[in-house]
C-alpha cells in the first residue's frame, strides 16, 4: 500500500492553514488541519500521522502542551514534532524543544523553503538541547506547568460555584413561579367543574363544550404546574416510607381515569388482584402511578385502548401501563426519562407537556429501588412496566 505521508499541522489561523496545506500539497503530502490541541491529539490518535506541525500561540491547551501530550502517546514517541511560531524572544526556541518539539521554525512561513526543511525531519533530522540545559529548562516548564494548573483549577472552582449560585436561583423561580400559578388554576378549575357539572345554573349546548374545552387545557396545565413543583421538591427532600395497601392509592387514581377515558373516547380496562401492603412515600407513589397514566392517555388517539394492570409478586409490586397510541421509537427509549426530553420537542406538537412526568417516574423508582422497562414501537402503542419493591432496604 503506498500511501501519502501524512501531516498533522494544528494552527488556528486559517491565511497559515491554507498557505501550509497548498504548499505540501503541491509536493505530494496529504495534509490534515486541526483548529486546537485537543482535537490535534485526537487526530493523532486515529491517523498515526508522519509528521506534525503545531503552532505555538494556539489558544487553550498552548503548542507546548500539546507537544508534551502528543509525546506521552506510545505511537508518537518517534513522529517528528515541528514548531512553529512567531514569538522571536530569547528562550522560545529551547521552550520548544524542552517541552518534546524536535525542530523550530519562525513565522512567517518560507513557503520556498517549507517542503525541504520537512523532508528533512522526515528523514531523520533531529534538533537537541545539551543536557545541562534541558535539566535547567524542564524544571522551569514544569513549574510553568503547575502554574497554569493552578490558575485553572481556581478559575474552574469559581465558574462551579457560579454555576451553582445560578442554579438554586433558577430552582427558586420555578419554585415560586409555579406556586403562584397553582394558586390561581386552583379556583379556576373548581369553577369549572362546578359549571361542568350543571351546579351554577343550566347552559346551552355550546357553553357546556367550551366549558369542557377550558376545563381539559386548565387540567393539561395544572398537570404541568404539578410536574414542575414536584421535579423540584423531590430532588430536595427526603422520601417517608410508610406501609400502605395499594388499593387506597389506586381506586382513586383508576376513577378518574375512567372519567377521562370516558371524556376522551378511550377504552379503559382495569386488571387487579388482591394485594399486599407496600412500603412508598405515598405522593411519590401517586405521582408515579399519575404520570403514567397520563400519558398513556395523552399519546392515545380516541377509540384506541388504555390497560392499567396491577400484580402482587412476593417481594415486589407490578405495574403495567399499556396504551395503543402512537408509541415511541427504540432510539428514544433511554432519552425519554431524561427531564425537559420530549420526542417531538417542537413548539407546534400535538401534545402539550414539559418532558418532567418520565424524569420523576424514574427518579421516585430509583428512590424505592424499583426497576422500569419500556416496549414500544411507532405505531404500535406502549407499555411501561415498574417493579417496586414491596419493603425498602434502610442502609447504613
Ligand atoms: P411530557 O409528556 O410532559 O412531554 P414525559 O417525561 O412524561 O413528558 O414524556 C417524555 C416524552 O416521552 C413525551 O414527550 C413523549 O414524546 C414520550 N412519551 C411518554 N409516554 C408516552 C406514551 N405512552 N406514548 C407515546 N409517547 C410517550
Amino acid at each position: 500500500m503506498n500511501q501519502l505521508p501524512q501531516i498533522l499541522y494544528i494552527e488556528d489561523n486559517p491565511d497559515n492553514q491554507r498557505l501550509v496545506q497548498r504548499v505540501l500539497s503541491a509536493r505530494g503530502y496529504q495534509v490534515v488541519i486541526a483548529e486546537d490541541g485537543p482535537s490535534g491529539l485526537a487526530l493523532a490518535r486515529t491517523n498515526h500521522p508522519t509528521l506534525v506541525l503545531v503552532d505555538l500561540g494556539i489558544p487553550g491547551l498552548d503548542g507546548y502542551e500539546t507537544t508534551t501530550r502528543l509525546r506521552s502517546l506510545a505511537h508518537m514517541h518517534n513522529v517528528p514534532i515541528i514548531a512553529l511560531t512567531a514569538d522571536a524572544s530569547p528562550g522560545s526556541r529551547e521552550r520548544a524543544l524542552v517541552a518534546g518539539c524536535d525542530g523550530y521554525l519562525s513565522k512567517p512561513i518560507d513557503a520556498r523553503v517549507l517542503p525541504a526543511q520537512i523532508a528533512e525531519f522526515i528523514e531523520g533530522r533531529r534538533e537537541r538541547l545539551p543536557e545541562v540545559m534541558e535539566t535547567e529548562l524542564l524544571r522551569s516548564y514544569n513549574q510553568k506547568l503547575v502554574e497554569r494548573l493552578e490558575a485553572r483549577v481556581r478559575e474552574l472552582t469559581l465558574a462551579n460555584a457560579q454555576l451553582q449560585d445560578l442554579d438554586r436561583m433558577k430552582d427558586q423561580f420555578l419554585a415560586t413561579l409555579s406556586h403562584e400559578l397553582r394558586t390561581p388554576l386552583t379556583s379556576l378549575l373548581g369553577y369549572l367543574e362546578l359549571f361542568d357539572r350543571g351546579m351554577l345554573g343550566p347552559l346551552t349546548p355550546q357553553q357546556e363544550e367550551a366549558v369542557r374545552v377550558m376545563r381539559r387545557s386548565s387540567e393539561v396545565l395544572a398537570r404541568q404546574l404539578n410536574n414542575l413543583l414536584y421535579f423540584q421538591e423531590v430532588r430536595s427532600r427526603s422520601l417517608n416510607f410508610v406501609q400502605l395497601q395499594p388499593l387506597d392509592i389506586l381506586r382513586p387514581l383508576i376513577a378518574a381515569a375512567r372519567e377521562r377515558a370516558t371524556q376522551a373516547q378511550l377504552q379503559f380496562d382495569v386488571l387487579i388482584s388482591e394485594m399486599q401492603p407496600i412500603e412508598v412515600d405515598r405522593s411519590a407513589f401517586e405521582h408515579l402511578i399519575r404520570n403514567l397514566l397520563d400519558n398513556a392517555f395523552q399519546y392515545t388517539k380516541p377509540g384506541g385502548r388504555v390497560r392499567f394492570i396491577a400484580r402482587d409478586e412476593p417481594t415486589r409490586l407490578i405495574i403495567r401501563v399499556e396504551d395503543t397510541g402512537i408509541g415511541i421509537p427504540a432510539g428514544e427509549h433511554e432519552k425519554i426519562f431524561l427531564p425537559f426530553y420530549q420526542v417531538d420537542h417542537s413548539l407546534a406538537r400535538e401534545h402539550p407537556g414539559s418532558g418532567l412526568g418520565l424524569a420523576i417516574v424514574r427518579h421516585i423508582l430509583e428512590a424505592h429501588g424499583g426497576q422500569i422497562a419500556l416496549r414500544s414501537a411507532p405505531g404500535e402503542g406502549s407499555a411501561f412496566t415498574v417493579a417496586i419493591p414491596r419493603r425498602q432496604v434502610v442502609s447504613e
